[in-house]
């Protein structure tokens, strides 16, 4: 039996994840499930895995949990902190599925255990880089990447051998507007951006994969997981979500991972480790795909990307303030208070009037997530008024 806590369960990849936790009921025993205030969600999937506790980040949803749980065995509890003491609880594997920097210190309140923390939930990784690799080593906790390509990569990647790596090709969809004429951009709509063509995911990734923010992201999620340089990391605009990533070495060679659109192959993945587990779902029909096309991303239409290649260039506190201005744009985005090209004019005007020095704690990275925030949320009122 393996202990398991799920950090953003009822999200799309925590729901993911206990699907195929709940397949297995042999080899999985649930600590902690964690959620942000969807109770019902939350409750139902505290009953049916029996968790030893259920835990909602919003406080004022305690009381219906504690409704929803009476008569169980399993502990209602609420509140940011009670998030962090859930991940805390030493379970040998953690799903960290919160979206946003949201999760950041529940992420690092279990990599400080030294177990194995499955990481789905970028943002963290991308606003702390260093101050979590730093967490990571100390406690000597695996990190394992959740995120499909950092997953394909990881499993086609010679971790030995770094110098005999040549670039790592990170794929990308290109999202729903990848090919919408350009004039028609101003005009998108949250419903719009959120209907992705390949994957079913939360609404703000969603958003990120429109305006390929996603990609940049991952850009830097990349660089804080394998041992390679910026320049060495590249995007590949892939429509078919087939190849979930590459890596090429010095002798020519490019090794892929391939699989269907399903996030429960690389959870799996990650939930195995170093194992294989299977899964449900379609395997991969290549002669019904038949076909893979390939290109390069447009940098006209998807800005983001180059706002985050340079933030990753420039490293320090950068990557933190884009992560967090892009937070703020997307759910103002979603709000309907700006409108789509405003998300990344409001990303690059946050990173051009705020510059702090390198945070080297976690309460510096949330100082300057928390201060980004603010500049960014002014910049939203200027578009509004
Ligand atoms: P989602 O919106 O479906 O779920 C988010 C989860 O986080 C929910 O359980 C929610 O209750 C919880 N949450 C939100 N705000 C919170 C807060 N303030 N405090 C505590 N919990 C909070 O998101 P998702 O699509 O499952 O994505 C989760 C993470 O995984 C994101 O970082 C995303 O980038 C990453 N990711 C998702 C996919 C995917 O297919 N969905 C793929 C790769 C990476
Ligand atoms: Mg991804």
């Amino acid at each position: 039996m393996k202990t398991v806590t799920v950090l953003g369960a009822t999200g799309s990849v925590g729901g993911s994840t206990l699907d195929l936790i709940e397949r297995a009921p042999d080899q999985f025993e649930v600590l902690a499930l964690t959620a942000n205030c969807d109770v019902a969600r939350l409750a139902e999937a505290a009953k049916r895995t029996r968790a030893k506790c259920a835990v909602v980040a919003d406080e004022s949803c305690y009381p219906a949990l504690k409704d929803a749980l009476a008569g169980t065995d399993t502990e209602a509890a609420a509140g940011a902190a009670a998030v962090c003491d859930a991940a805390r609880m030493g379970a040998e594997w953690t799903m960290g599925a919160i979206v946003g920097c949201a999760g950041l210190k529940p992420v690092m309140a279990a990599a400080e255990g030294g177990r194995t923390v499955a990481l789905a939930n970028k943002e963290a990784l991308v606003s702390a880089g260093n101050v979590m690799l730093h967490a990571v080593r100390e406690s000597g906790a695996t990190l394992l990447p959740v995120d499909s390509e950092h997953n394909a990569i990881f499993q086609c990647l010679d971790f030995a051998r770094p110098e005999r790596i040549a670039r790592i090709l990170l794929t990308a969809s290109g999202g729903p507007f990848r090919d919408t004429p350009l004039e028609a951009m101003a005009a998108i709509t949250p419903e719009q951006a959120v209907a992705h063509p390949n994957w079913s995911m939360g609404a703000k990734i969603s958003v990120d994969s429109a305006t390929m923010m996603n990609k940049g992201l991952e850009l830097i999620e990349a660089f804080h997981l394998f041992p390679v340089a910026p320049s060495q990391l590249e995007v590949l605009v892939h429509r078919q979500s087939v190849v979930h990533s590459m890596v090429e070495y010095v002798d020519g060679s490019t090794l892929a991972q391939l699989g269907t659109a399903d996030m429960r192959t690389p959870i799996a993945h990650a939930l195995a480790w170093p194992d294989r587990m299977p899964t449900p779902g379609a395997r991969l029909d290549l002669a019904a795909v038949g076909r893979l096309d390939f290109a390069a991303p447009d940098p006209v239409r998807f800005p983001a990307l180059a706002l985050a290649r340079q933030a990753l260039e420039a490293g320090g506190a950068r990557p933190a303030i884009l992560n967090a201005a892009n937070e703020v744009a997307v759910a103002a985005f979603l709000a309907r208070r700006v409108s789509f090209l405003e998300i990344a004019a409001i990303v690059a005007d946050t990173l051009v009037r705020y510059d702090p020095s390198d945070p080297e704690t976690l309460d510096a990275v949330l100082a300057i997530d928390a201060e980004a925030r603010r500049i960014a949320e002014e910049r939203v009122k200027d578009c509004v008024a």
